[in-house]
C-alpha cells in the first residue's frame, strides 16, 4: 500500500468491530482477563493496549515503515520515555544544536540531574562530531527539520556515523511528517513525533509517537507502562481520525508555505526568510534529494525588530498568535517568548534565534488570503 492508502486502511480492525466503518472508542479503563501471561499484556489503558491503542500502533508503524510503533500522552512523553529507556546514569548523548526547547531543557536539566550528559553539535558540520564521542555515548539525537530555523542536517551522515559507532540514531520527525520524509527508510533506528502537530492536524489534542524496531520499541513500551504517559482512548480516536487526512493537509501546506515564503522574500520590509523549500536556503539541496516536500513551517525577520513584530501581530487578521504548529489555522509566534522562552537569551542568540524572529505555521486557509493579510499588515 502507498502512504495515502495506509492512512485510511492500515491498522483498522478486520473484521470491523460491530461492523462500524469508523473504529469506535473503547472508553473502558480495564478489560476482562483473557489469560495474559505478563503484566504488560493485561488490557488496561495505562498499559497502552486497548483496541484504540492497538489500531493506532499498527497504523503509525505502517506510516513510518517500522516494525512497531507506540502512541503516547504527548510528544514530550514520547521523547522523555524513549531517552529514559535508552540511557543510564553516566551515559552520554550527542544532540543536534537547535533542538525543540522542551527537548533541550529535558537533556540539559532533567537528564543531567540523573547523570546523563549531552554534547550539542552542529549537525551540518559532520567533521566536528567525532571529537565529542565518548565511550559512554549511546544516542545521536536530531530533528528532521529544526524549529524555528527550519534547518536540515546531513541526515545521511548522522545514520552512517551512528551505525559505525553502535549509537542509536534517534530523530524527531514532527515537522516533516511521514508524508515528506520517513526516517526509518533512510536507516534511522528510532523515530519520535509530537502527534499534537501535523499527525492529528486539528489543534485539539496532545499526543506523541515512538516508532522503530521491536527490539527498541518494546523496552520503551515497558518504560511507558511504568511512567504512565498513556493516551486516553478518546484522544486515540481523534488522532486516528486526524491521520486520515494527513497526506492532503501536508501537501497543501507544503505548497502554501512555499508560496508564502516566496512572497515574503520579495517584500521590502522582510529582512530574512528561512524556508528549506527556497532555493537560496543553505539546506535546499538535502530537501530536494530526500524529502517529498519542505513542510508548512517557515520563519522570518522584519525590519524594526520586536516593536515592528508586535505591530505586525496586532494587524494580522488570519494567523492566530499562539504556540504549536500543524493545525488547520495558521499559527504565528515569536519563539523567544514561546517555544524557546526557557532558553537563556545567550543560548538563543548562539542558536541564531533573534528576539524578533517570527515563526509561521501555515494552515489550510486560502494561500492568497494569507498573502493578502500579510500585505495589509506589513504595509
Ligand atoms: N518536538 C517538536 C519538534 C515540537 O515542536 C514539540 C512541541 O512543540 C514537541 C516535540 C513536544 O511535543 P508535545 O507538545 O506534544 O509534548
Amino acid at each position: 500500500m502507498r502512504v495515502e492508502t495506509k492512512l485510511i486502511h492500515a491498522g483498522e480492525p478486520r473484521p470491523r468491530h460491530a461492523h462500524a466503518v469508523t473504529m469506535p472508542i473503547y472508553q473502558s479503563s480495564t478489560f476482562e482477563y483473557a489469560g495474559a501471561a505478563s503484566y504488560h499484556d493485561l488490557q488496561y489503558i495505562r498499559l497502552n493496549n486497548t483496541p484504540n491503542h492497538l489500531a493506532l500502533h499498527a497504523k503509525l508503524a505502517a506510516l513510518e515503515s517500522t516494525e512497531q510503533a507506540l502512541v503516547t500522552a504527548s510528544g514530550m512523553a514520547a521523547i522523555s520515555t524513549s531517552l529514559l529507556s535508552l540511557l543510564s546514569p553516566g551515559d552520554h548523548v550527542l544532540a543536534h544544536d537547535g533542538l525543540y526547547g522542551g527537548t533541550y531543557d529535558l537533556l540539559c536539566n532533567d537528564l543531567a540531574r540523573l547523570g546523563v550528559t549531552t554534547s550539542f553539535v552542529d549537525a551540518g558540520r559532520p567533521e566536528t562530531w567525532a571529537e565529542h564521542v565518548t565511550p559512554r555515548t549511546r544516542v545521536f539525537y536530531v530533528e528532521t527539520i529544526t524549529n524555528p530555523l527550519v534547518q536540515v542536517a546531513a541526515l545521511d551522515l548522522v545514520v552512517k556515523f551512528a551505525r559505525e559507532r553502535g549509537l542509536v540514531s534517534m530523530i524527531d520527525n514532527t515537522l516533516a511528517t511521514p508524508i515528506n520524509y520517513r526516517p526509518a527508510e533512510h536507516g534511522f533506528d528510532l523515530v519520535v513525533h509530537s502527534a499534537t502537530k501535523y499527525l492529528n492536524g486539528h489543534s485539539d489534542l496532545v499526543a506523541g509517537v515512538v516508532a522503530g524496531r521491536a527490539a527498541l520499541v518494546q523496552p520503551i513500551k515497558h518504560k511507558l507502562d511504568h511512567l504512565g504517559g498513556s493516551l486516553d482512548p478518546h484522544a486515540c480516536f481523534l488522532l486516528q481520525r486526524g491521520l486520515k487526512t494527513l497526506a492532503l493537509r501536508v501537501r497543501y501546506q507544503n505548497q502554501s508555505a512555499l508560496e508564502l515564503a516566496s512572497y515574503l522574500v520579495r517584500h521590502p520590509r522582510v529582512a530574512q526568510v528561512n524556508y528549506p523549500g527556497l532555493e537560496r536556503h543553505p539546506n535546499h539541496d538535502r530537501v530536494r534529494r530526500w524529502f517529498a516536500g519542505s513542510g508548512g513551517v517557515l520563519s522570518f525577520e522584519i525590519s524594526g525588530g520586536v516593536a515592528a513584530v508586535d505591530k505586525l501581530f496586532a494587524r494580522l487578521q488570519l494567523p492566530v498568535s499562539a504556540p504549536s504548529l500543524g493545525g488547520p489555522e495558521s499559527l504565528i509566534t515569536r519563539p523567544a517568548t514561546t517555544s524557546h522562552a526557557g532558553l537563556a537569551p545567550e543560548t538563543r542568540r548562539r542558536q541564531g534565534i533573534a528576539d524578533g524572529l517570527v515563526r509561521l505555521s501555515v494552515g489550510l486557509e486560502s494561500t492568497q488570503d494569507l498573502i493578502d493579510d500579510f500585505t495589509q499588515a506589513l504595509e
